[in-house]
């Protein structure tokens, strides 16, 4: 039996670091049915402990051997409506692919890259498969706030239970962070609204341009549109800055905005398009997760000469994915470990020039279980830049929580205050789940989070006075 994977094939070096298609190619049929080979089919399948959307990984990778492709697109919608998405995304070596047994003497099973090839294969034969639900309709009104993975999945899971279900989103296209956020070469955009088509079909109406809390709020869809329980899924969407000298100066950007301004704006393709995005030629990403990487190799595509990651502790502890640190290491943006700015200065037009930065050392290890960064005293030095991306983090937008009495907040990180198993907020017959009660985190975890709230949801409207 093989212990490695079967690779994945990736768009070539030259092409890749100047075009926004995506990097990584996929499984053939050939190597999905290779790779399916090497599962033991377990009978007590730990994997699938691994999988927050308790996916039958098993069962579908079993169809996947016997070339049964569509069953094993049905399987895993039977839990999971974003296959593609999360079979791209997904932080699957710390999920299922880490609790898989073969992990524990060589390469785990490459469930992400298998699911990724049944949802691509599905919508290639142009067949949506159904699921084993009973669609009838119980005629109460659920709304869902926000489009990213929490509420498209408990948006689904809802629909499928026969609740009629509309999701309110305020930005003008759905899918939250996949859309906004993650770029291009690494969610394509035309996967993420395949897999939003096929949750519509289901029957979820989705209304885009819709702020809930300034449009409506959500007593306002309670108590005049009739909706009987709201889910709230709106994310984690406001950046965090380090407050220090220089940071308004022009070419500072958050990630979020620059990555919303490539993403839906297709700044990169400015004066075509109408949003414009400074590069220049030196550009610094802050922060050391999926979004910096992300930033980094973003900027690269859209221009920059030398894109530099500047992170405060070393590799090891950077919590984004490692498909994705070597991505950007193989496209040559450059990483300085164990620094950070605390100054940027500016030109006489208050553009960006320079930064000063300051060497870190570790020391013990701090709340999130990573080793704390600590300023050496005297280290200060500077580097010429004439574009920098902070990449340090997000937090809730407090709009929500301020515009709906009785719904508490976590006053230190702006989360809002759930029932982890059920996610029931402090609000009767209002549910959260995802970034906006966790603060930045999975894809998966998102969706897990939808999943549950969907069935509390369904409890509550069953055992309703
Ligand atoms: C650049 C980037 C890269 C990432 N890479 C990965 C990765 O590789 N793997 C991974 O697992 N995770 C990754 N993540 C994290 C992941 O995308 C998030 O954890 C996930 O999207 C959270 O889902 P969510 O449904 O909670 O919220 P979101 O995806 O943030 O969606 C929230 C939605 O709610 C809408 N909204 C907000 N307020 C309102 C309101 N008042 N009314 C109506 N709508 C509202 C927003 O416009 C948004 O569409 C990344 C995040 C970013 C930013
Ligand atoms: S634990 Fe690994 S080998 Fe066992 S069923 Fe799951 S994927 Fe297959």
């Amino acid at each position: 039996m093989e212990i490695k994977k079967v690779p994945m094939r990736k768009r070539g070096l030259k092409e890749r670091v100047r075009s926004f298609s995506e990097v990584a190619l996929g499984y053939t049929e050939e190597e999905a049915v290779e790779e399916a080979s090497r599962c033991l089919n377990c009978r007590r399948p730990s994997c699938v402990k691994g999988c927050p959307v308790e996916i039958d990984i098993p069962g579908f990778i079993k169809k996947i051997k016997e070339k049964n492709f569509l069953e094993a697109a049905r399987i895993i919608k039977e839990n999971n409506p974003l296959p593609a998405v999360c079979g791209r995304v997904c932080p699957q070596e710390d999920q299922c692919e880490k609790s898989c047994i073969l992990a524990r003497k060589g390469e785990a099973v490459a469930i992400g890259r298998l699911e990724r090839f049944v949802a691509d294969y599905e919508a290639k034969e142009r067949k949506l498969s159904s699921t084993s639900d009973n669609h009838s309709s119980s005629g109460k009104k659920v709304a869902v706030i926000g489009s990213g993975p929490a509420s498209l999945v408990c948006a689904s899971e809802l629909s499928r239970k026969g609740y009629s279900v509309t999701i309110f989103e305020s930005l003008h296209e759905p899918g939250g962070v996949l859309v906004y956020g993650i770029p291009e070469f690494r969610m394509p955009k035309s996967i993420v609204k395949r897999e939003i088509d096929y949750i519509k079909s289901l029957g979820v109406r989705i209304i885009t341009n819709f702020f809930v809390g300034k449009t409506a709020t959500i007593d306002e869809l309670m108590k005049r549109e009739g909706y009987e329980a709201v889910f709230i899924g709106t994310g984690a969407g406001l950046p965090r800055f380090m407050h220090i000298p220089g940071e308004n100066l022009l070419g500072i950007y958050s990630a979020n905005e620059f990555l919303t301004r490539i993403n839906l704006m297709k700044a990169f393709l400015f004066p075509e398009y109408d949003t414009p995005v400074k590069i220049g030629e030196r550009v610094g990403v802050i922060g050391g997760g999926n979004v910096a990487m992300d930033s980094a190799r973003a900027a690269l595509r859209a221009g920059a000469k030398k894109v530099t990651i500047l992170y405060r502790r070393t590799k090891k502890e950077m919590p984004a994915r490692i498909e994705e640190i070597e991505n950007a290491e193989e496209e040559g943006i450059e990483f300085r470990f164990l620094v950070a700015p605390v100054e940027y200065i500016g030109d006489e037009e208050d553009w960006v020039r320079e930064a000063r930065l300051i060497r870190m050392r570790l020391g013990e290890p701090d709340s999130s279980g990573r080793r704390r960064p600590i300023p050496i005293e005297g280290s200060e030095f500077k580097i010429p830049l004439d574009v920098v991306i902070i990449a340090i983090g997000q937090s809730p937008s407090p709009l929500i929580a301020r515009t709906t009495p009785g719904l508490k907040i976590d006053s230190r990180r702006g989360t809002l205050i759930v029932d982890e198993n059920t996610g029931q907020t402090t609000r009767e017959g209002i549910f959260a789940g995802g970034d906006v009660t966790t603060g930045a985190a999975t894809v998966i975890s998102a969706a897990g989070a939808g999943k549950r709230a969907a069935r509390s949801i369904d409890y509550y409207l069953k055992n309703k006075m």
